[in-house]
């Protein structure tokens, strides 16, 4: 093995694949810099240099490989080949899935890779989505477009937490999650990977990586590392394509999807993880200016890079990977390679790469650099093994409370014609697929990588936690089909929605509407004559606009996991619902994608959601107080009316326009425009509220109102506005529509 030493060869010769990503970046990136090094800063940990110093390039090239546990031909290889990362892909369990063969598994591993003679230890991860998935018997929350619907910063963090104690209860390092992805056209199967789909929300819900990682990396014995993915525009593709194309503006690229990530950096988020899709034509896995000029030289990410599931194989086009993207994806900035098979093949090309000089030893100890630093931070070293007094914890009562606490706050209900909140006495009928299903409720990323149907790990179906809430006060009928509904029922609950799905398995570019099963059911139980109830399990908005006026209530769901009391909770009334929207609702499919601020007519907006009383104060990330009437039969109109108000004293004007309005309350946008000659830095948009009118939440924009007065900052990307050019925010208001006479101040 050669030791190669690290400046005679650091000139890079540029490969076909490096040449066409540069150039097409260049086309398509006016400003592309020279590329800077980024390397992470040379006063790291003196115990990192002190190993560095010692490592073969052998070791150097296994510390960048990561490889699925299932791919390993026998697990000596770990040491063999020096491998410094394993993972779990969806469903990647060992033969025992439990908590404790888990751990188990783990430590047989760890002291494997530790028999080497400078005892590396390995970093271990998995997709802990939604709790820690994989695992029978762990506590399942709800999928993040859920939690986006809570508007809780401070829940998703205690969300955080307690994977973070079940995952390094079964000895795992590391969480691929949060998935930051603003998902902006809901045909994506990965939406409900989502917090939302304007900035805001993802950004405010990295909180969780305060609650996985702790304070600080390692501070506690169940700091896990986090992965804010996947960088970036994931959710941006043309028609919600799964690994497709994010043809959009750099502007619009760092408008929208870049936000979360800097808040993420922020927060000191130990890796990133790219994503599958392009920008403008080219691989996110192939590109130099955002991954080494953005995200690890302008945010200043000293954490470490890691590519997606063999995403590096995706960027020539052709199956497989070649030493020429190896080459193009390391020398991108990517730190570790999710291979996830072929590691013999990754570990060889990336050497042959590195002693041709395509690959600079300096790129290399940098790439160590980054990893070593958080083995060192995570307390590796000196606890490489399982901390089994954490295993417990797995699935314990104390996060399944969490979890039903959180699927309440996460529930949305977008029409009541007064049925709900359901009397604790009577008789009901139960039906639909999805009212006694764990695995549906939970959805795809649930013990296996696509998610299952029926009892797939322990928990509380729907129907269960109706049966508990009502307790013998009340009787609950149950038919999946609604046979034998009739008259006599006090009401009928029909939970339908969607199968369970991951990734692009879950792309639907045909429509999105409900199958033929729930439609059926719904009519069934229609045709009794009795109140309908539906209640919507699903991972997205769906196109219900032609059936919602026939049913008397419709509660959203989402993908709710594990604890289905927690919807009970909300149509029995234990809980007064909080819920809003994430994300616009569709009036039809033909919509998509439909996005807050595009101008079409939503049937439900962004920020929408009823409760049954006047509801006191709810924080949420872009809001201050919320008042919601009581609920009422809530029909979206458009109204397109525009009033202009110029600034008196500064370059800047804003334009009201009512993108739609229904009874009670109206969504508007809010333009700002520079009208002077030279540049500005920042504005602020005041004016005088109308009595009764009260804004519930508000997107591109930091609010501040009292009872009679609202007041809107920029938010840092919108502020900066060059001559004649435009920004914008948009808010959700109960109370009768209006388009004040508006104040813009520029700075
Ligand atoms: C997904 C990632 C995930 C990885 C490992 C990929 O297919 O895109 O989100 O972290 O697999 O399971
Ligand atoms: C794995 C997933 C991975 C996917 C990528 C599956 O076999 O289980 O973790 O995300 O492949 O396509």
């Amino acid at each position: 093995m050669t030791r190669t030493p690290s400046r005679s060869v650091a000139v890079a010769v540029t490969t076909a694949v490096l040449a066409a990503v540069a150039l097409s970046a260049t086309v398509l990136v006016p400003h592309l810099r020279p590329v800077a090094t980024a390397q992470v800063a040379a006063q790291a940990d003196p115990r990192v240099e002190q190993l560095l110093a010692r490592m073969s390039l052998d070791d150097k090239v296994g510390q960048m490989t990561q490889v699925d546990r299932g791919a390993l031909d026998s697990p000596q290889d770990l040491a063999t080949y020096r491998i410094g990362s394993l993972l779990s892909g969806g469903g990647s369990a060992p033969a025992t899935n439990t908590a404790q063969g888990w751990a188990d598994m783990y430590d047989d591993f760890q002291r494997t890779a530790m028999s080497t003679p400078l005892g590396i230890p390995l970093i271990y991860g998995v997709d802990a989505v939604h709790g820690h998935n994989n695992v029978r018997g762990a506590t399942i929350f709800p999928h993040n477009i859920g939690l986006g619907a809570s508007r809780d910063p401070e829940l998703v963090r205690r969300i955080g937490e307690a994977t973070a104690k079940e995952v390094a209860g079964t000895g795992i390092d590391w969480n691929f999650a949060p998935c930051l992805c603003v998902a902006r056209d809901d045909r994506w199967g990965r939406t409900y990977e989502s917090f939302g789909e304007v900035p805001e929300i993802p950004t405010a819900m990295t909180t969780y990586i305060d609650g996985l990682q702790g304070a600080t990396l390692g501070g506690t014995n169940s700091s896990v590392l986090a992965t804010a993915k996947h960088y970036i525009g994931d959710g941006g593709t043309t028609a919600g394509d799964d690994q497709g194309n994010t043809q959009i503006s750099e502007q619009e690229l760092r408008s929208v999807h870049l936000p979360p990530f800097k808040a993420a950096v922020d927060r000191n988020v130990g890796s990133v993880m790219i994503s599958y899709s392009s920008w403008n034509g080219v691989k996110a896995h192939g590109h130099r200016y955002l991954i080494t000029d953005v995200l690890k030289t302008e945010l200043g990410f000293t954490g470490f890079v890691v590519s997606d599931w063999a995403g590096i194989d995706q960027i020539d086009g052709a199956s497989g990977f070649t030493g020429a993207e190896v080459a193009a994806s390391v020398n991108a900035g990517i730190d570790m390679v999710m291979v996830p098979h072929d590691y013999r093949k990754f570990t060889s090309l990336l050497k042959t790469e590195v002693q041709a000089g395509r690959v600079s030893m300096t790129r290399i100890d940098d790439a160590n650099r980054r990893i070593l630093t958080k083995k060192f931070e995570l307390g590796l070293f000196e606890r490489p093994l399982t901390d089994r007094s954490l295993t417990g914890t797995v699935g314990s009562s104390a996060h399944r409370d969490l979890a039903r606490q959180a699927v309440r706050q996460s529930q949305v209900l977008l029409r009541n014609d007064r049925v709900l909140p359901l009397a604790k006495t009577g008789k009901y009928f139960v039906a639909g697929k999805s009212a006694d299903n764990i695995g549906y409720q939970s959805g795809g990323w649930t013990i296996s990588w696509q998610g299952g149907s029926g009892n797939v790990t322990p928990g509380t179906t729907i129907l269960q936690g109706i049966r508990e809430t009502v307790g013998s006060g009340a009787t609950v009928t149950h038919d999946r089909y609604g046979a034998g509904v009739d008259g006599s029922y006090t009401a009928a609950i029909a939970v339908v929605g969607e199968t369970p799905y991951a990734e692009g398995e879950g792309d639907r570019p045909y429509g999105l509407g409900l199958d033929r099963e729930d439609l059926e059911t719904i009519n069934r139980l229609r045709s009794a004559g009795v109140p309908v109830v539906v209640v919507l399990v699903s991972g997205r908005p769906l196109d219900v606009a032609n059936q919602v006026g026939d049913w008397n209530a419709l509660l959203a769901s989402w993908l709710p996991g594990t604890e289905g009391r927690g919807v009970a909770d909300v149509l029995f009334g234990d809980y007064n619902p909080t819920g809003t929207l994430p994300v616009t609702w569709m009036n039809s499919g033909s919509q998509q994608p439909i996005n807050a601020g595009d101008g079409k007519a939503a049937l439900y907006p962004l920020g929408h959601g009823l409760s049954y009383a006047p509801r006191t104060t709810t924080t949420t990330p872009t809001s201050t107080t919320t008042t919601t009437p009581t609920s009422t039969t809530t029909t979206s109109t458009t109204t397109t009316t525009t009033t202009t108000t110029t600034s008196p004293n500064a370059g800047c004007v804003a334009t009201t326009r009512i993108a739609s309005s229904w009874q009670g309350g109206f969504q508007a946008e809010v333009t700002v425009t520079n009208r002077g000659g030279a540049g500005i830095n920042g504005w602020t948009v005041t004016w005088a509220k109308p009595s009764g009118q009260t804004i519930n939440s508000l997107w591109n924009g930091r609010l501040t109102q009292t009872a009679t007065s609202a007041s809107v900052d920029d938010v840092g990307w919108n502020g900066t506005l060059g001559a004649g050019a435009s920004g914008s925010f948009g808010y959700v208001a109960s109370g009768e529509a209006s388009t004040p006479e508006l104040i813009c101040r520029s700075r």
